[in-house]
């Protein structure tokens, strides 16, 4: 049975209008579902019978069960949920100057394999549904009990690599009976799909889009991020240049600095060729350790002096906030865990 939340405001509308009700109960029921935030079909008092009867045949509520809450000391909060199937996932809300903002899973596991990162050293398990992304930021803002204002698709998974489900979570996610989240404050992130950057140029959407680059040349990016042995730097920046064809968007460049891999002036330098001329800003983001891997976080200076570089050859460059690392909440730390539990 379909998940309620997996379905557009406009779909829900045909849905009525095919089984002879009323258009407006699609109205009715977003209100119910997305302002109210019901648990169940059977709260929703203002529905005649025929309506409600549609939806309980026809829709289920997505399951999504509370495991464990941790609470950093800079006020960061993750979420272990898990899913109907069994398997787990996470999701972290971040305090920002700008506001709360919540960080999203798309899928259980990742195939991407970047060698920096916890979230893929388990395989994808599977897809998560629009229906779970949009459970995510319900649950979630229910237990903050503060509003939510941004969301970025930065959790475990490729979104891209789950593109029609992470369409349609934005779009219930925006629209103004959904969640009621401006497009302008959404971010998904990508590895680099290069053919989706293309598809989602033309999505017509004002949000954002961030790509995580990492590198500033093909054999350092083949090493770091296996997706690069199929789409090159060039093909990433010639999506890139498509992109700003299609809109008037700036796009985030993300660059984690890894200590003596990639942190060097060179790669500075390089990287700012890379990206010269083009409608961008980096993203700068200091690596977190993590376990598995013998990667070091960059010295301060190095990290300032990498961002004084890019400055100095008209990159806008911005650290971004560290958050959450000492609960693992930080970028690249979040897991998800199989039904055997083999991962934590
Ligand atoms: N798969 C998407 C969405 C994940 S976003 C993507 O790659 O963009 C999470 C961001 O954190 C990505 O930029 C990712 O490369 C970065 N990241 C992964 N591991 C990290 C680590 N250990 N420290 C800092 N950032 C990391």
């Amino acid at each position: 049975m379909k998940n309620i939340y997996d379905i557009t405001f406009s779909e829900l509308e045909t849905f009525f209008l095919n089984n002879g009700e009323k258009k407006y109960r699609a109205s009715q029921t977003f209100l119910w579902l997305y302002e109210k935030r019901v648990k169940s079909f059977l709260e929703m008092n203002n529905l005649n019978d025929e309506s409600l009867k549609l939806l309980t045949d026809n829709f289920s509520f997505p399951i999504l069960t509370m495991i464990n809450k941790q609470v950093s000391e800079d006020g960061t909060v993750k979420y272990l949920y898990k899913l109907k199937d069994g398997n787990y996932i996470e999701t972290v809300i971040m305090r920002q100057n700008y506001g709360n903002s919540i960080c999203v899973t798309s899928q259980v596991g990742c195939n991407m394999g970047c060698k920096f990162c916890a979230s893929g050293k388990l395989k994808k398990i599977r897809d998560l549904e629009a229906g779970e992304m949009i459970a995510q930021v319900i649950e979630s803002e229910r237990d903050f009990a503060e509003k939510i204002s941004n969301i970025v698709v930065m959790g475990i998974g490729e979104p891209f690599d789950n593109y029609d489900n992470t369409m349609r979570f934005i779009k219930n996610a925006n629209h103004h009976k959904g969640l009621n989240i401006g497009a302008r404050h959404i971010t998904a992130s990508t590895c680099g799909l290069v053919p989706k950057i293309k598809e989602f140029s033309e999505e017509k959407l004002q949000v954002n889009l961030a790509i995580s680059l990492h590198a500033s040349n093909d054999k350092l990016r083949d090493e770091i991020m296996p997706i690069n042995r199929k789409y090159k730097l060039k093909d990433v920046v010639d999506a890139i240049k498509y992109y700003m064809t299609k809109s008037n968007r700036r796009i985030t460049i993300e660059y984690i600095l890894l200590k003596d891999i990639n942190d060097q002036k060179e790669h500075a330098i390089e990287l700012a060729n890379v990206l010269k001329g083009l409608n961008v800003y980096v993203n700068l983001i200091p690596y977190n350790e993590i376990v598995e891997v013998s990667y070091k976080k960059s010295s301060t200076e190095t990290l300032k002096n990498f961002q004084q570089t890019l400055i100095d050859n008209k990159i806008n460059a911005i650290f971004r906030q560290e958050l959450g690392s000492d609960i693992d909440a930080a970028c690249g730390q979040l897991r998800s865990k199989t039904v055997k539990g083999e991962r934590v």
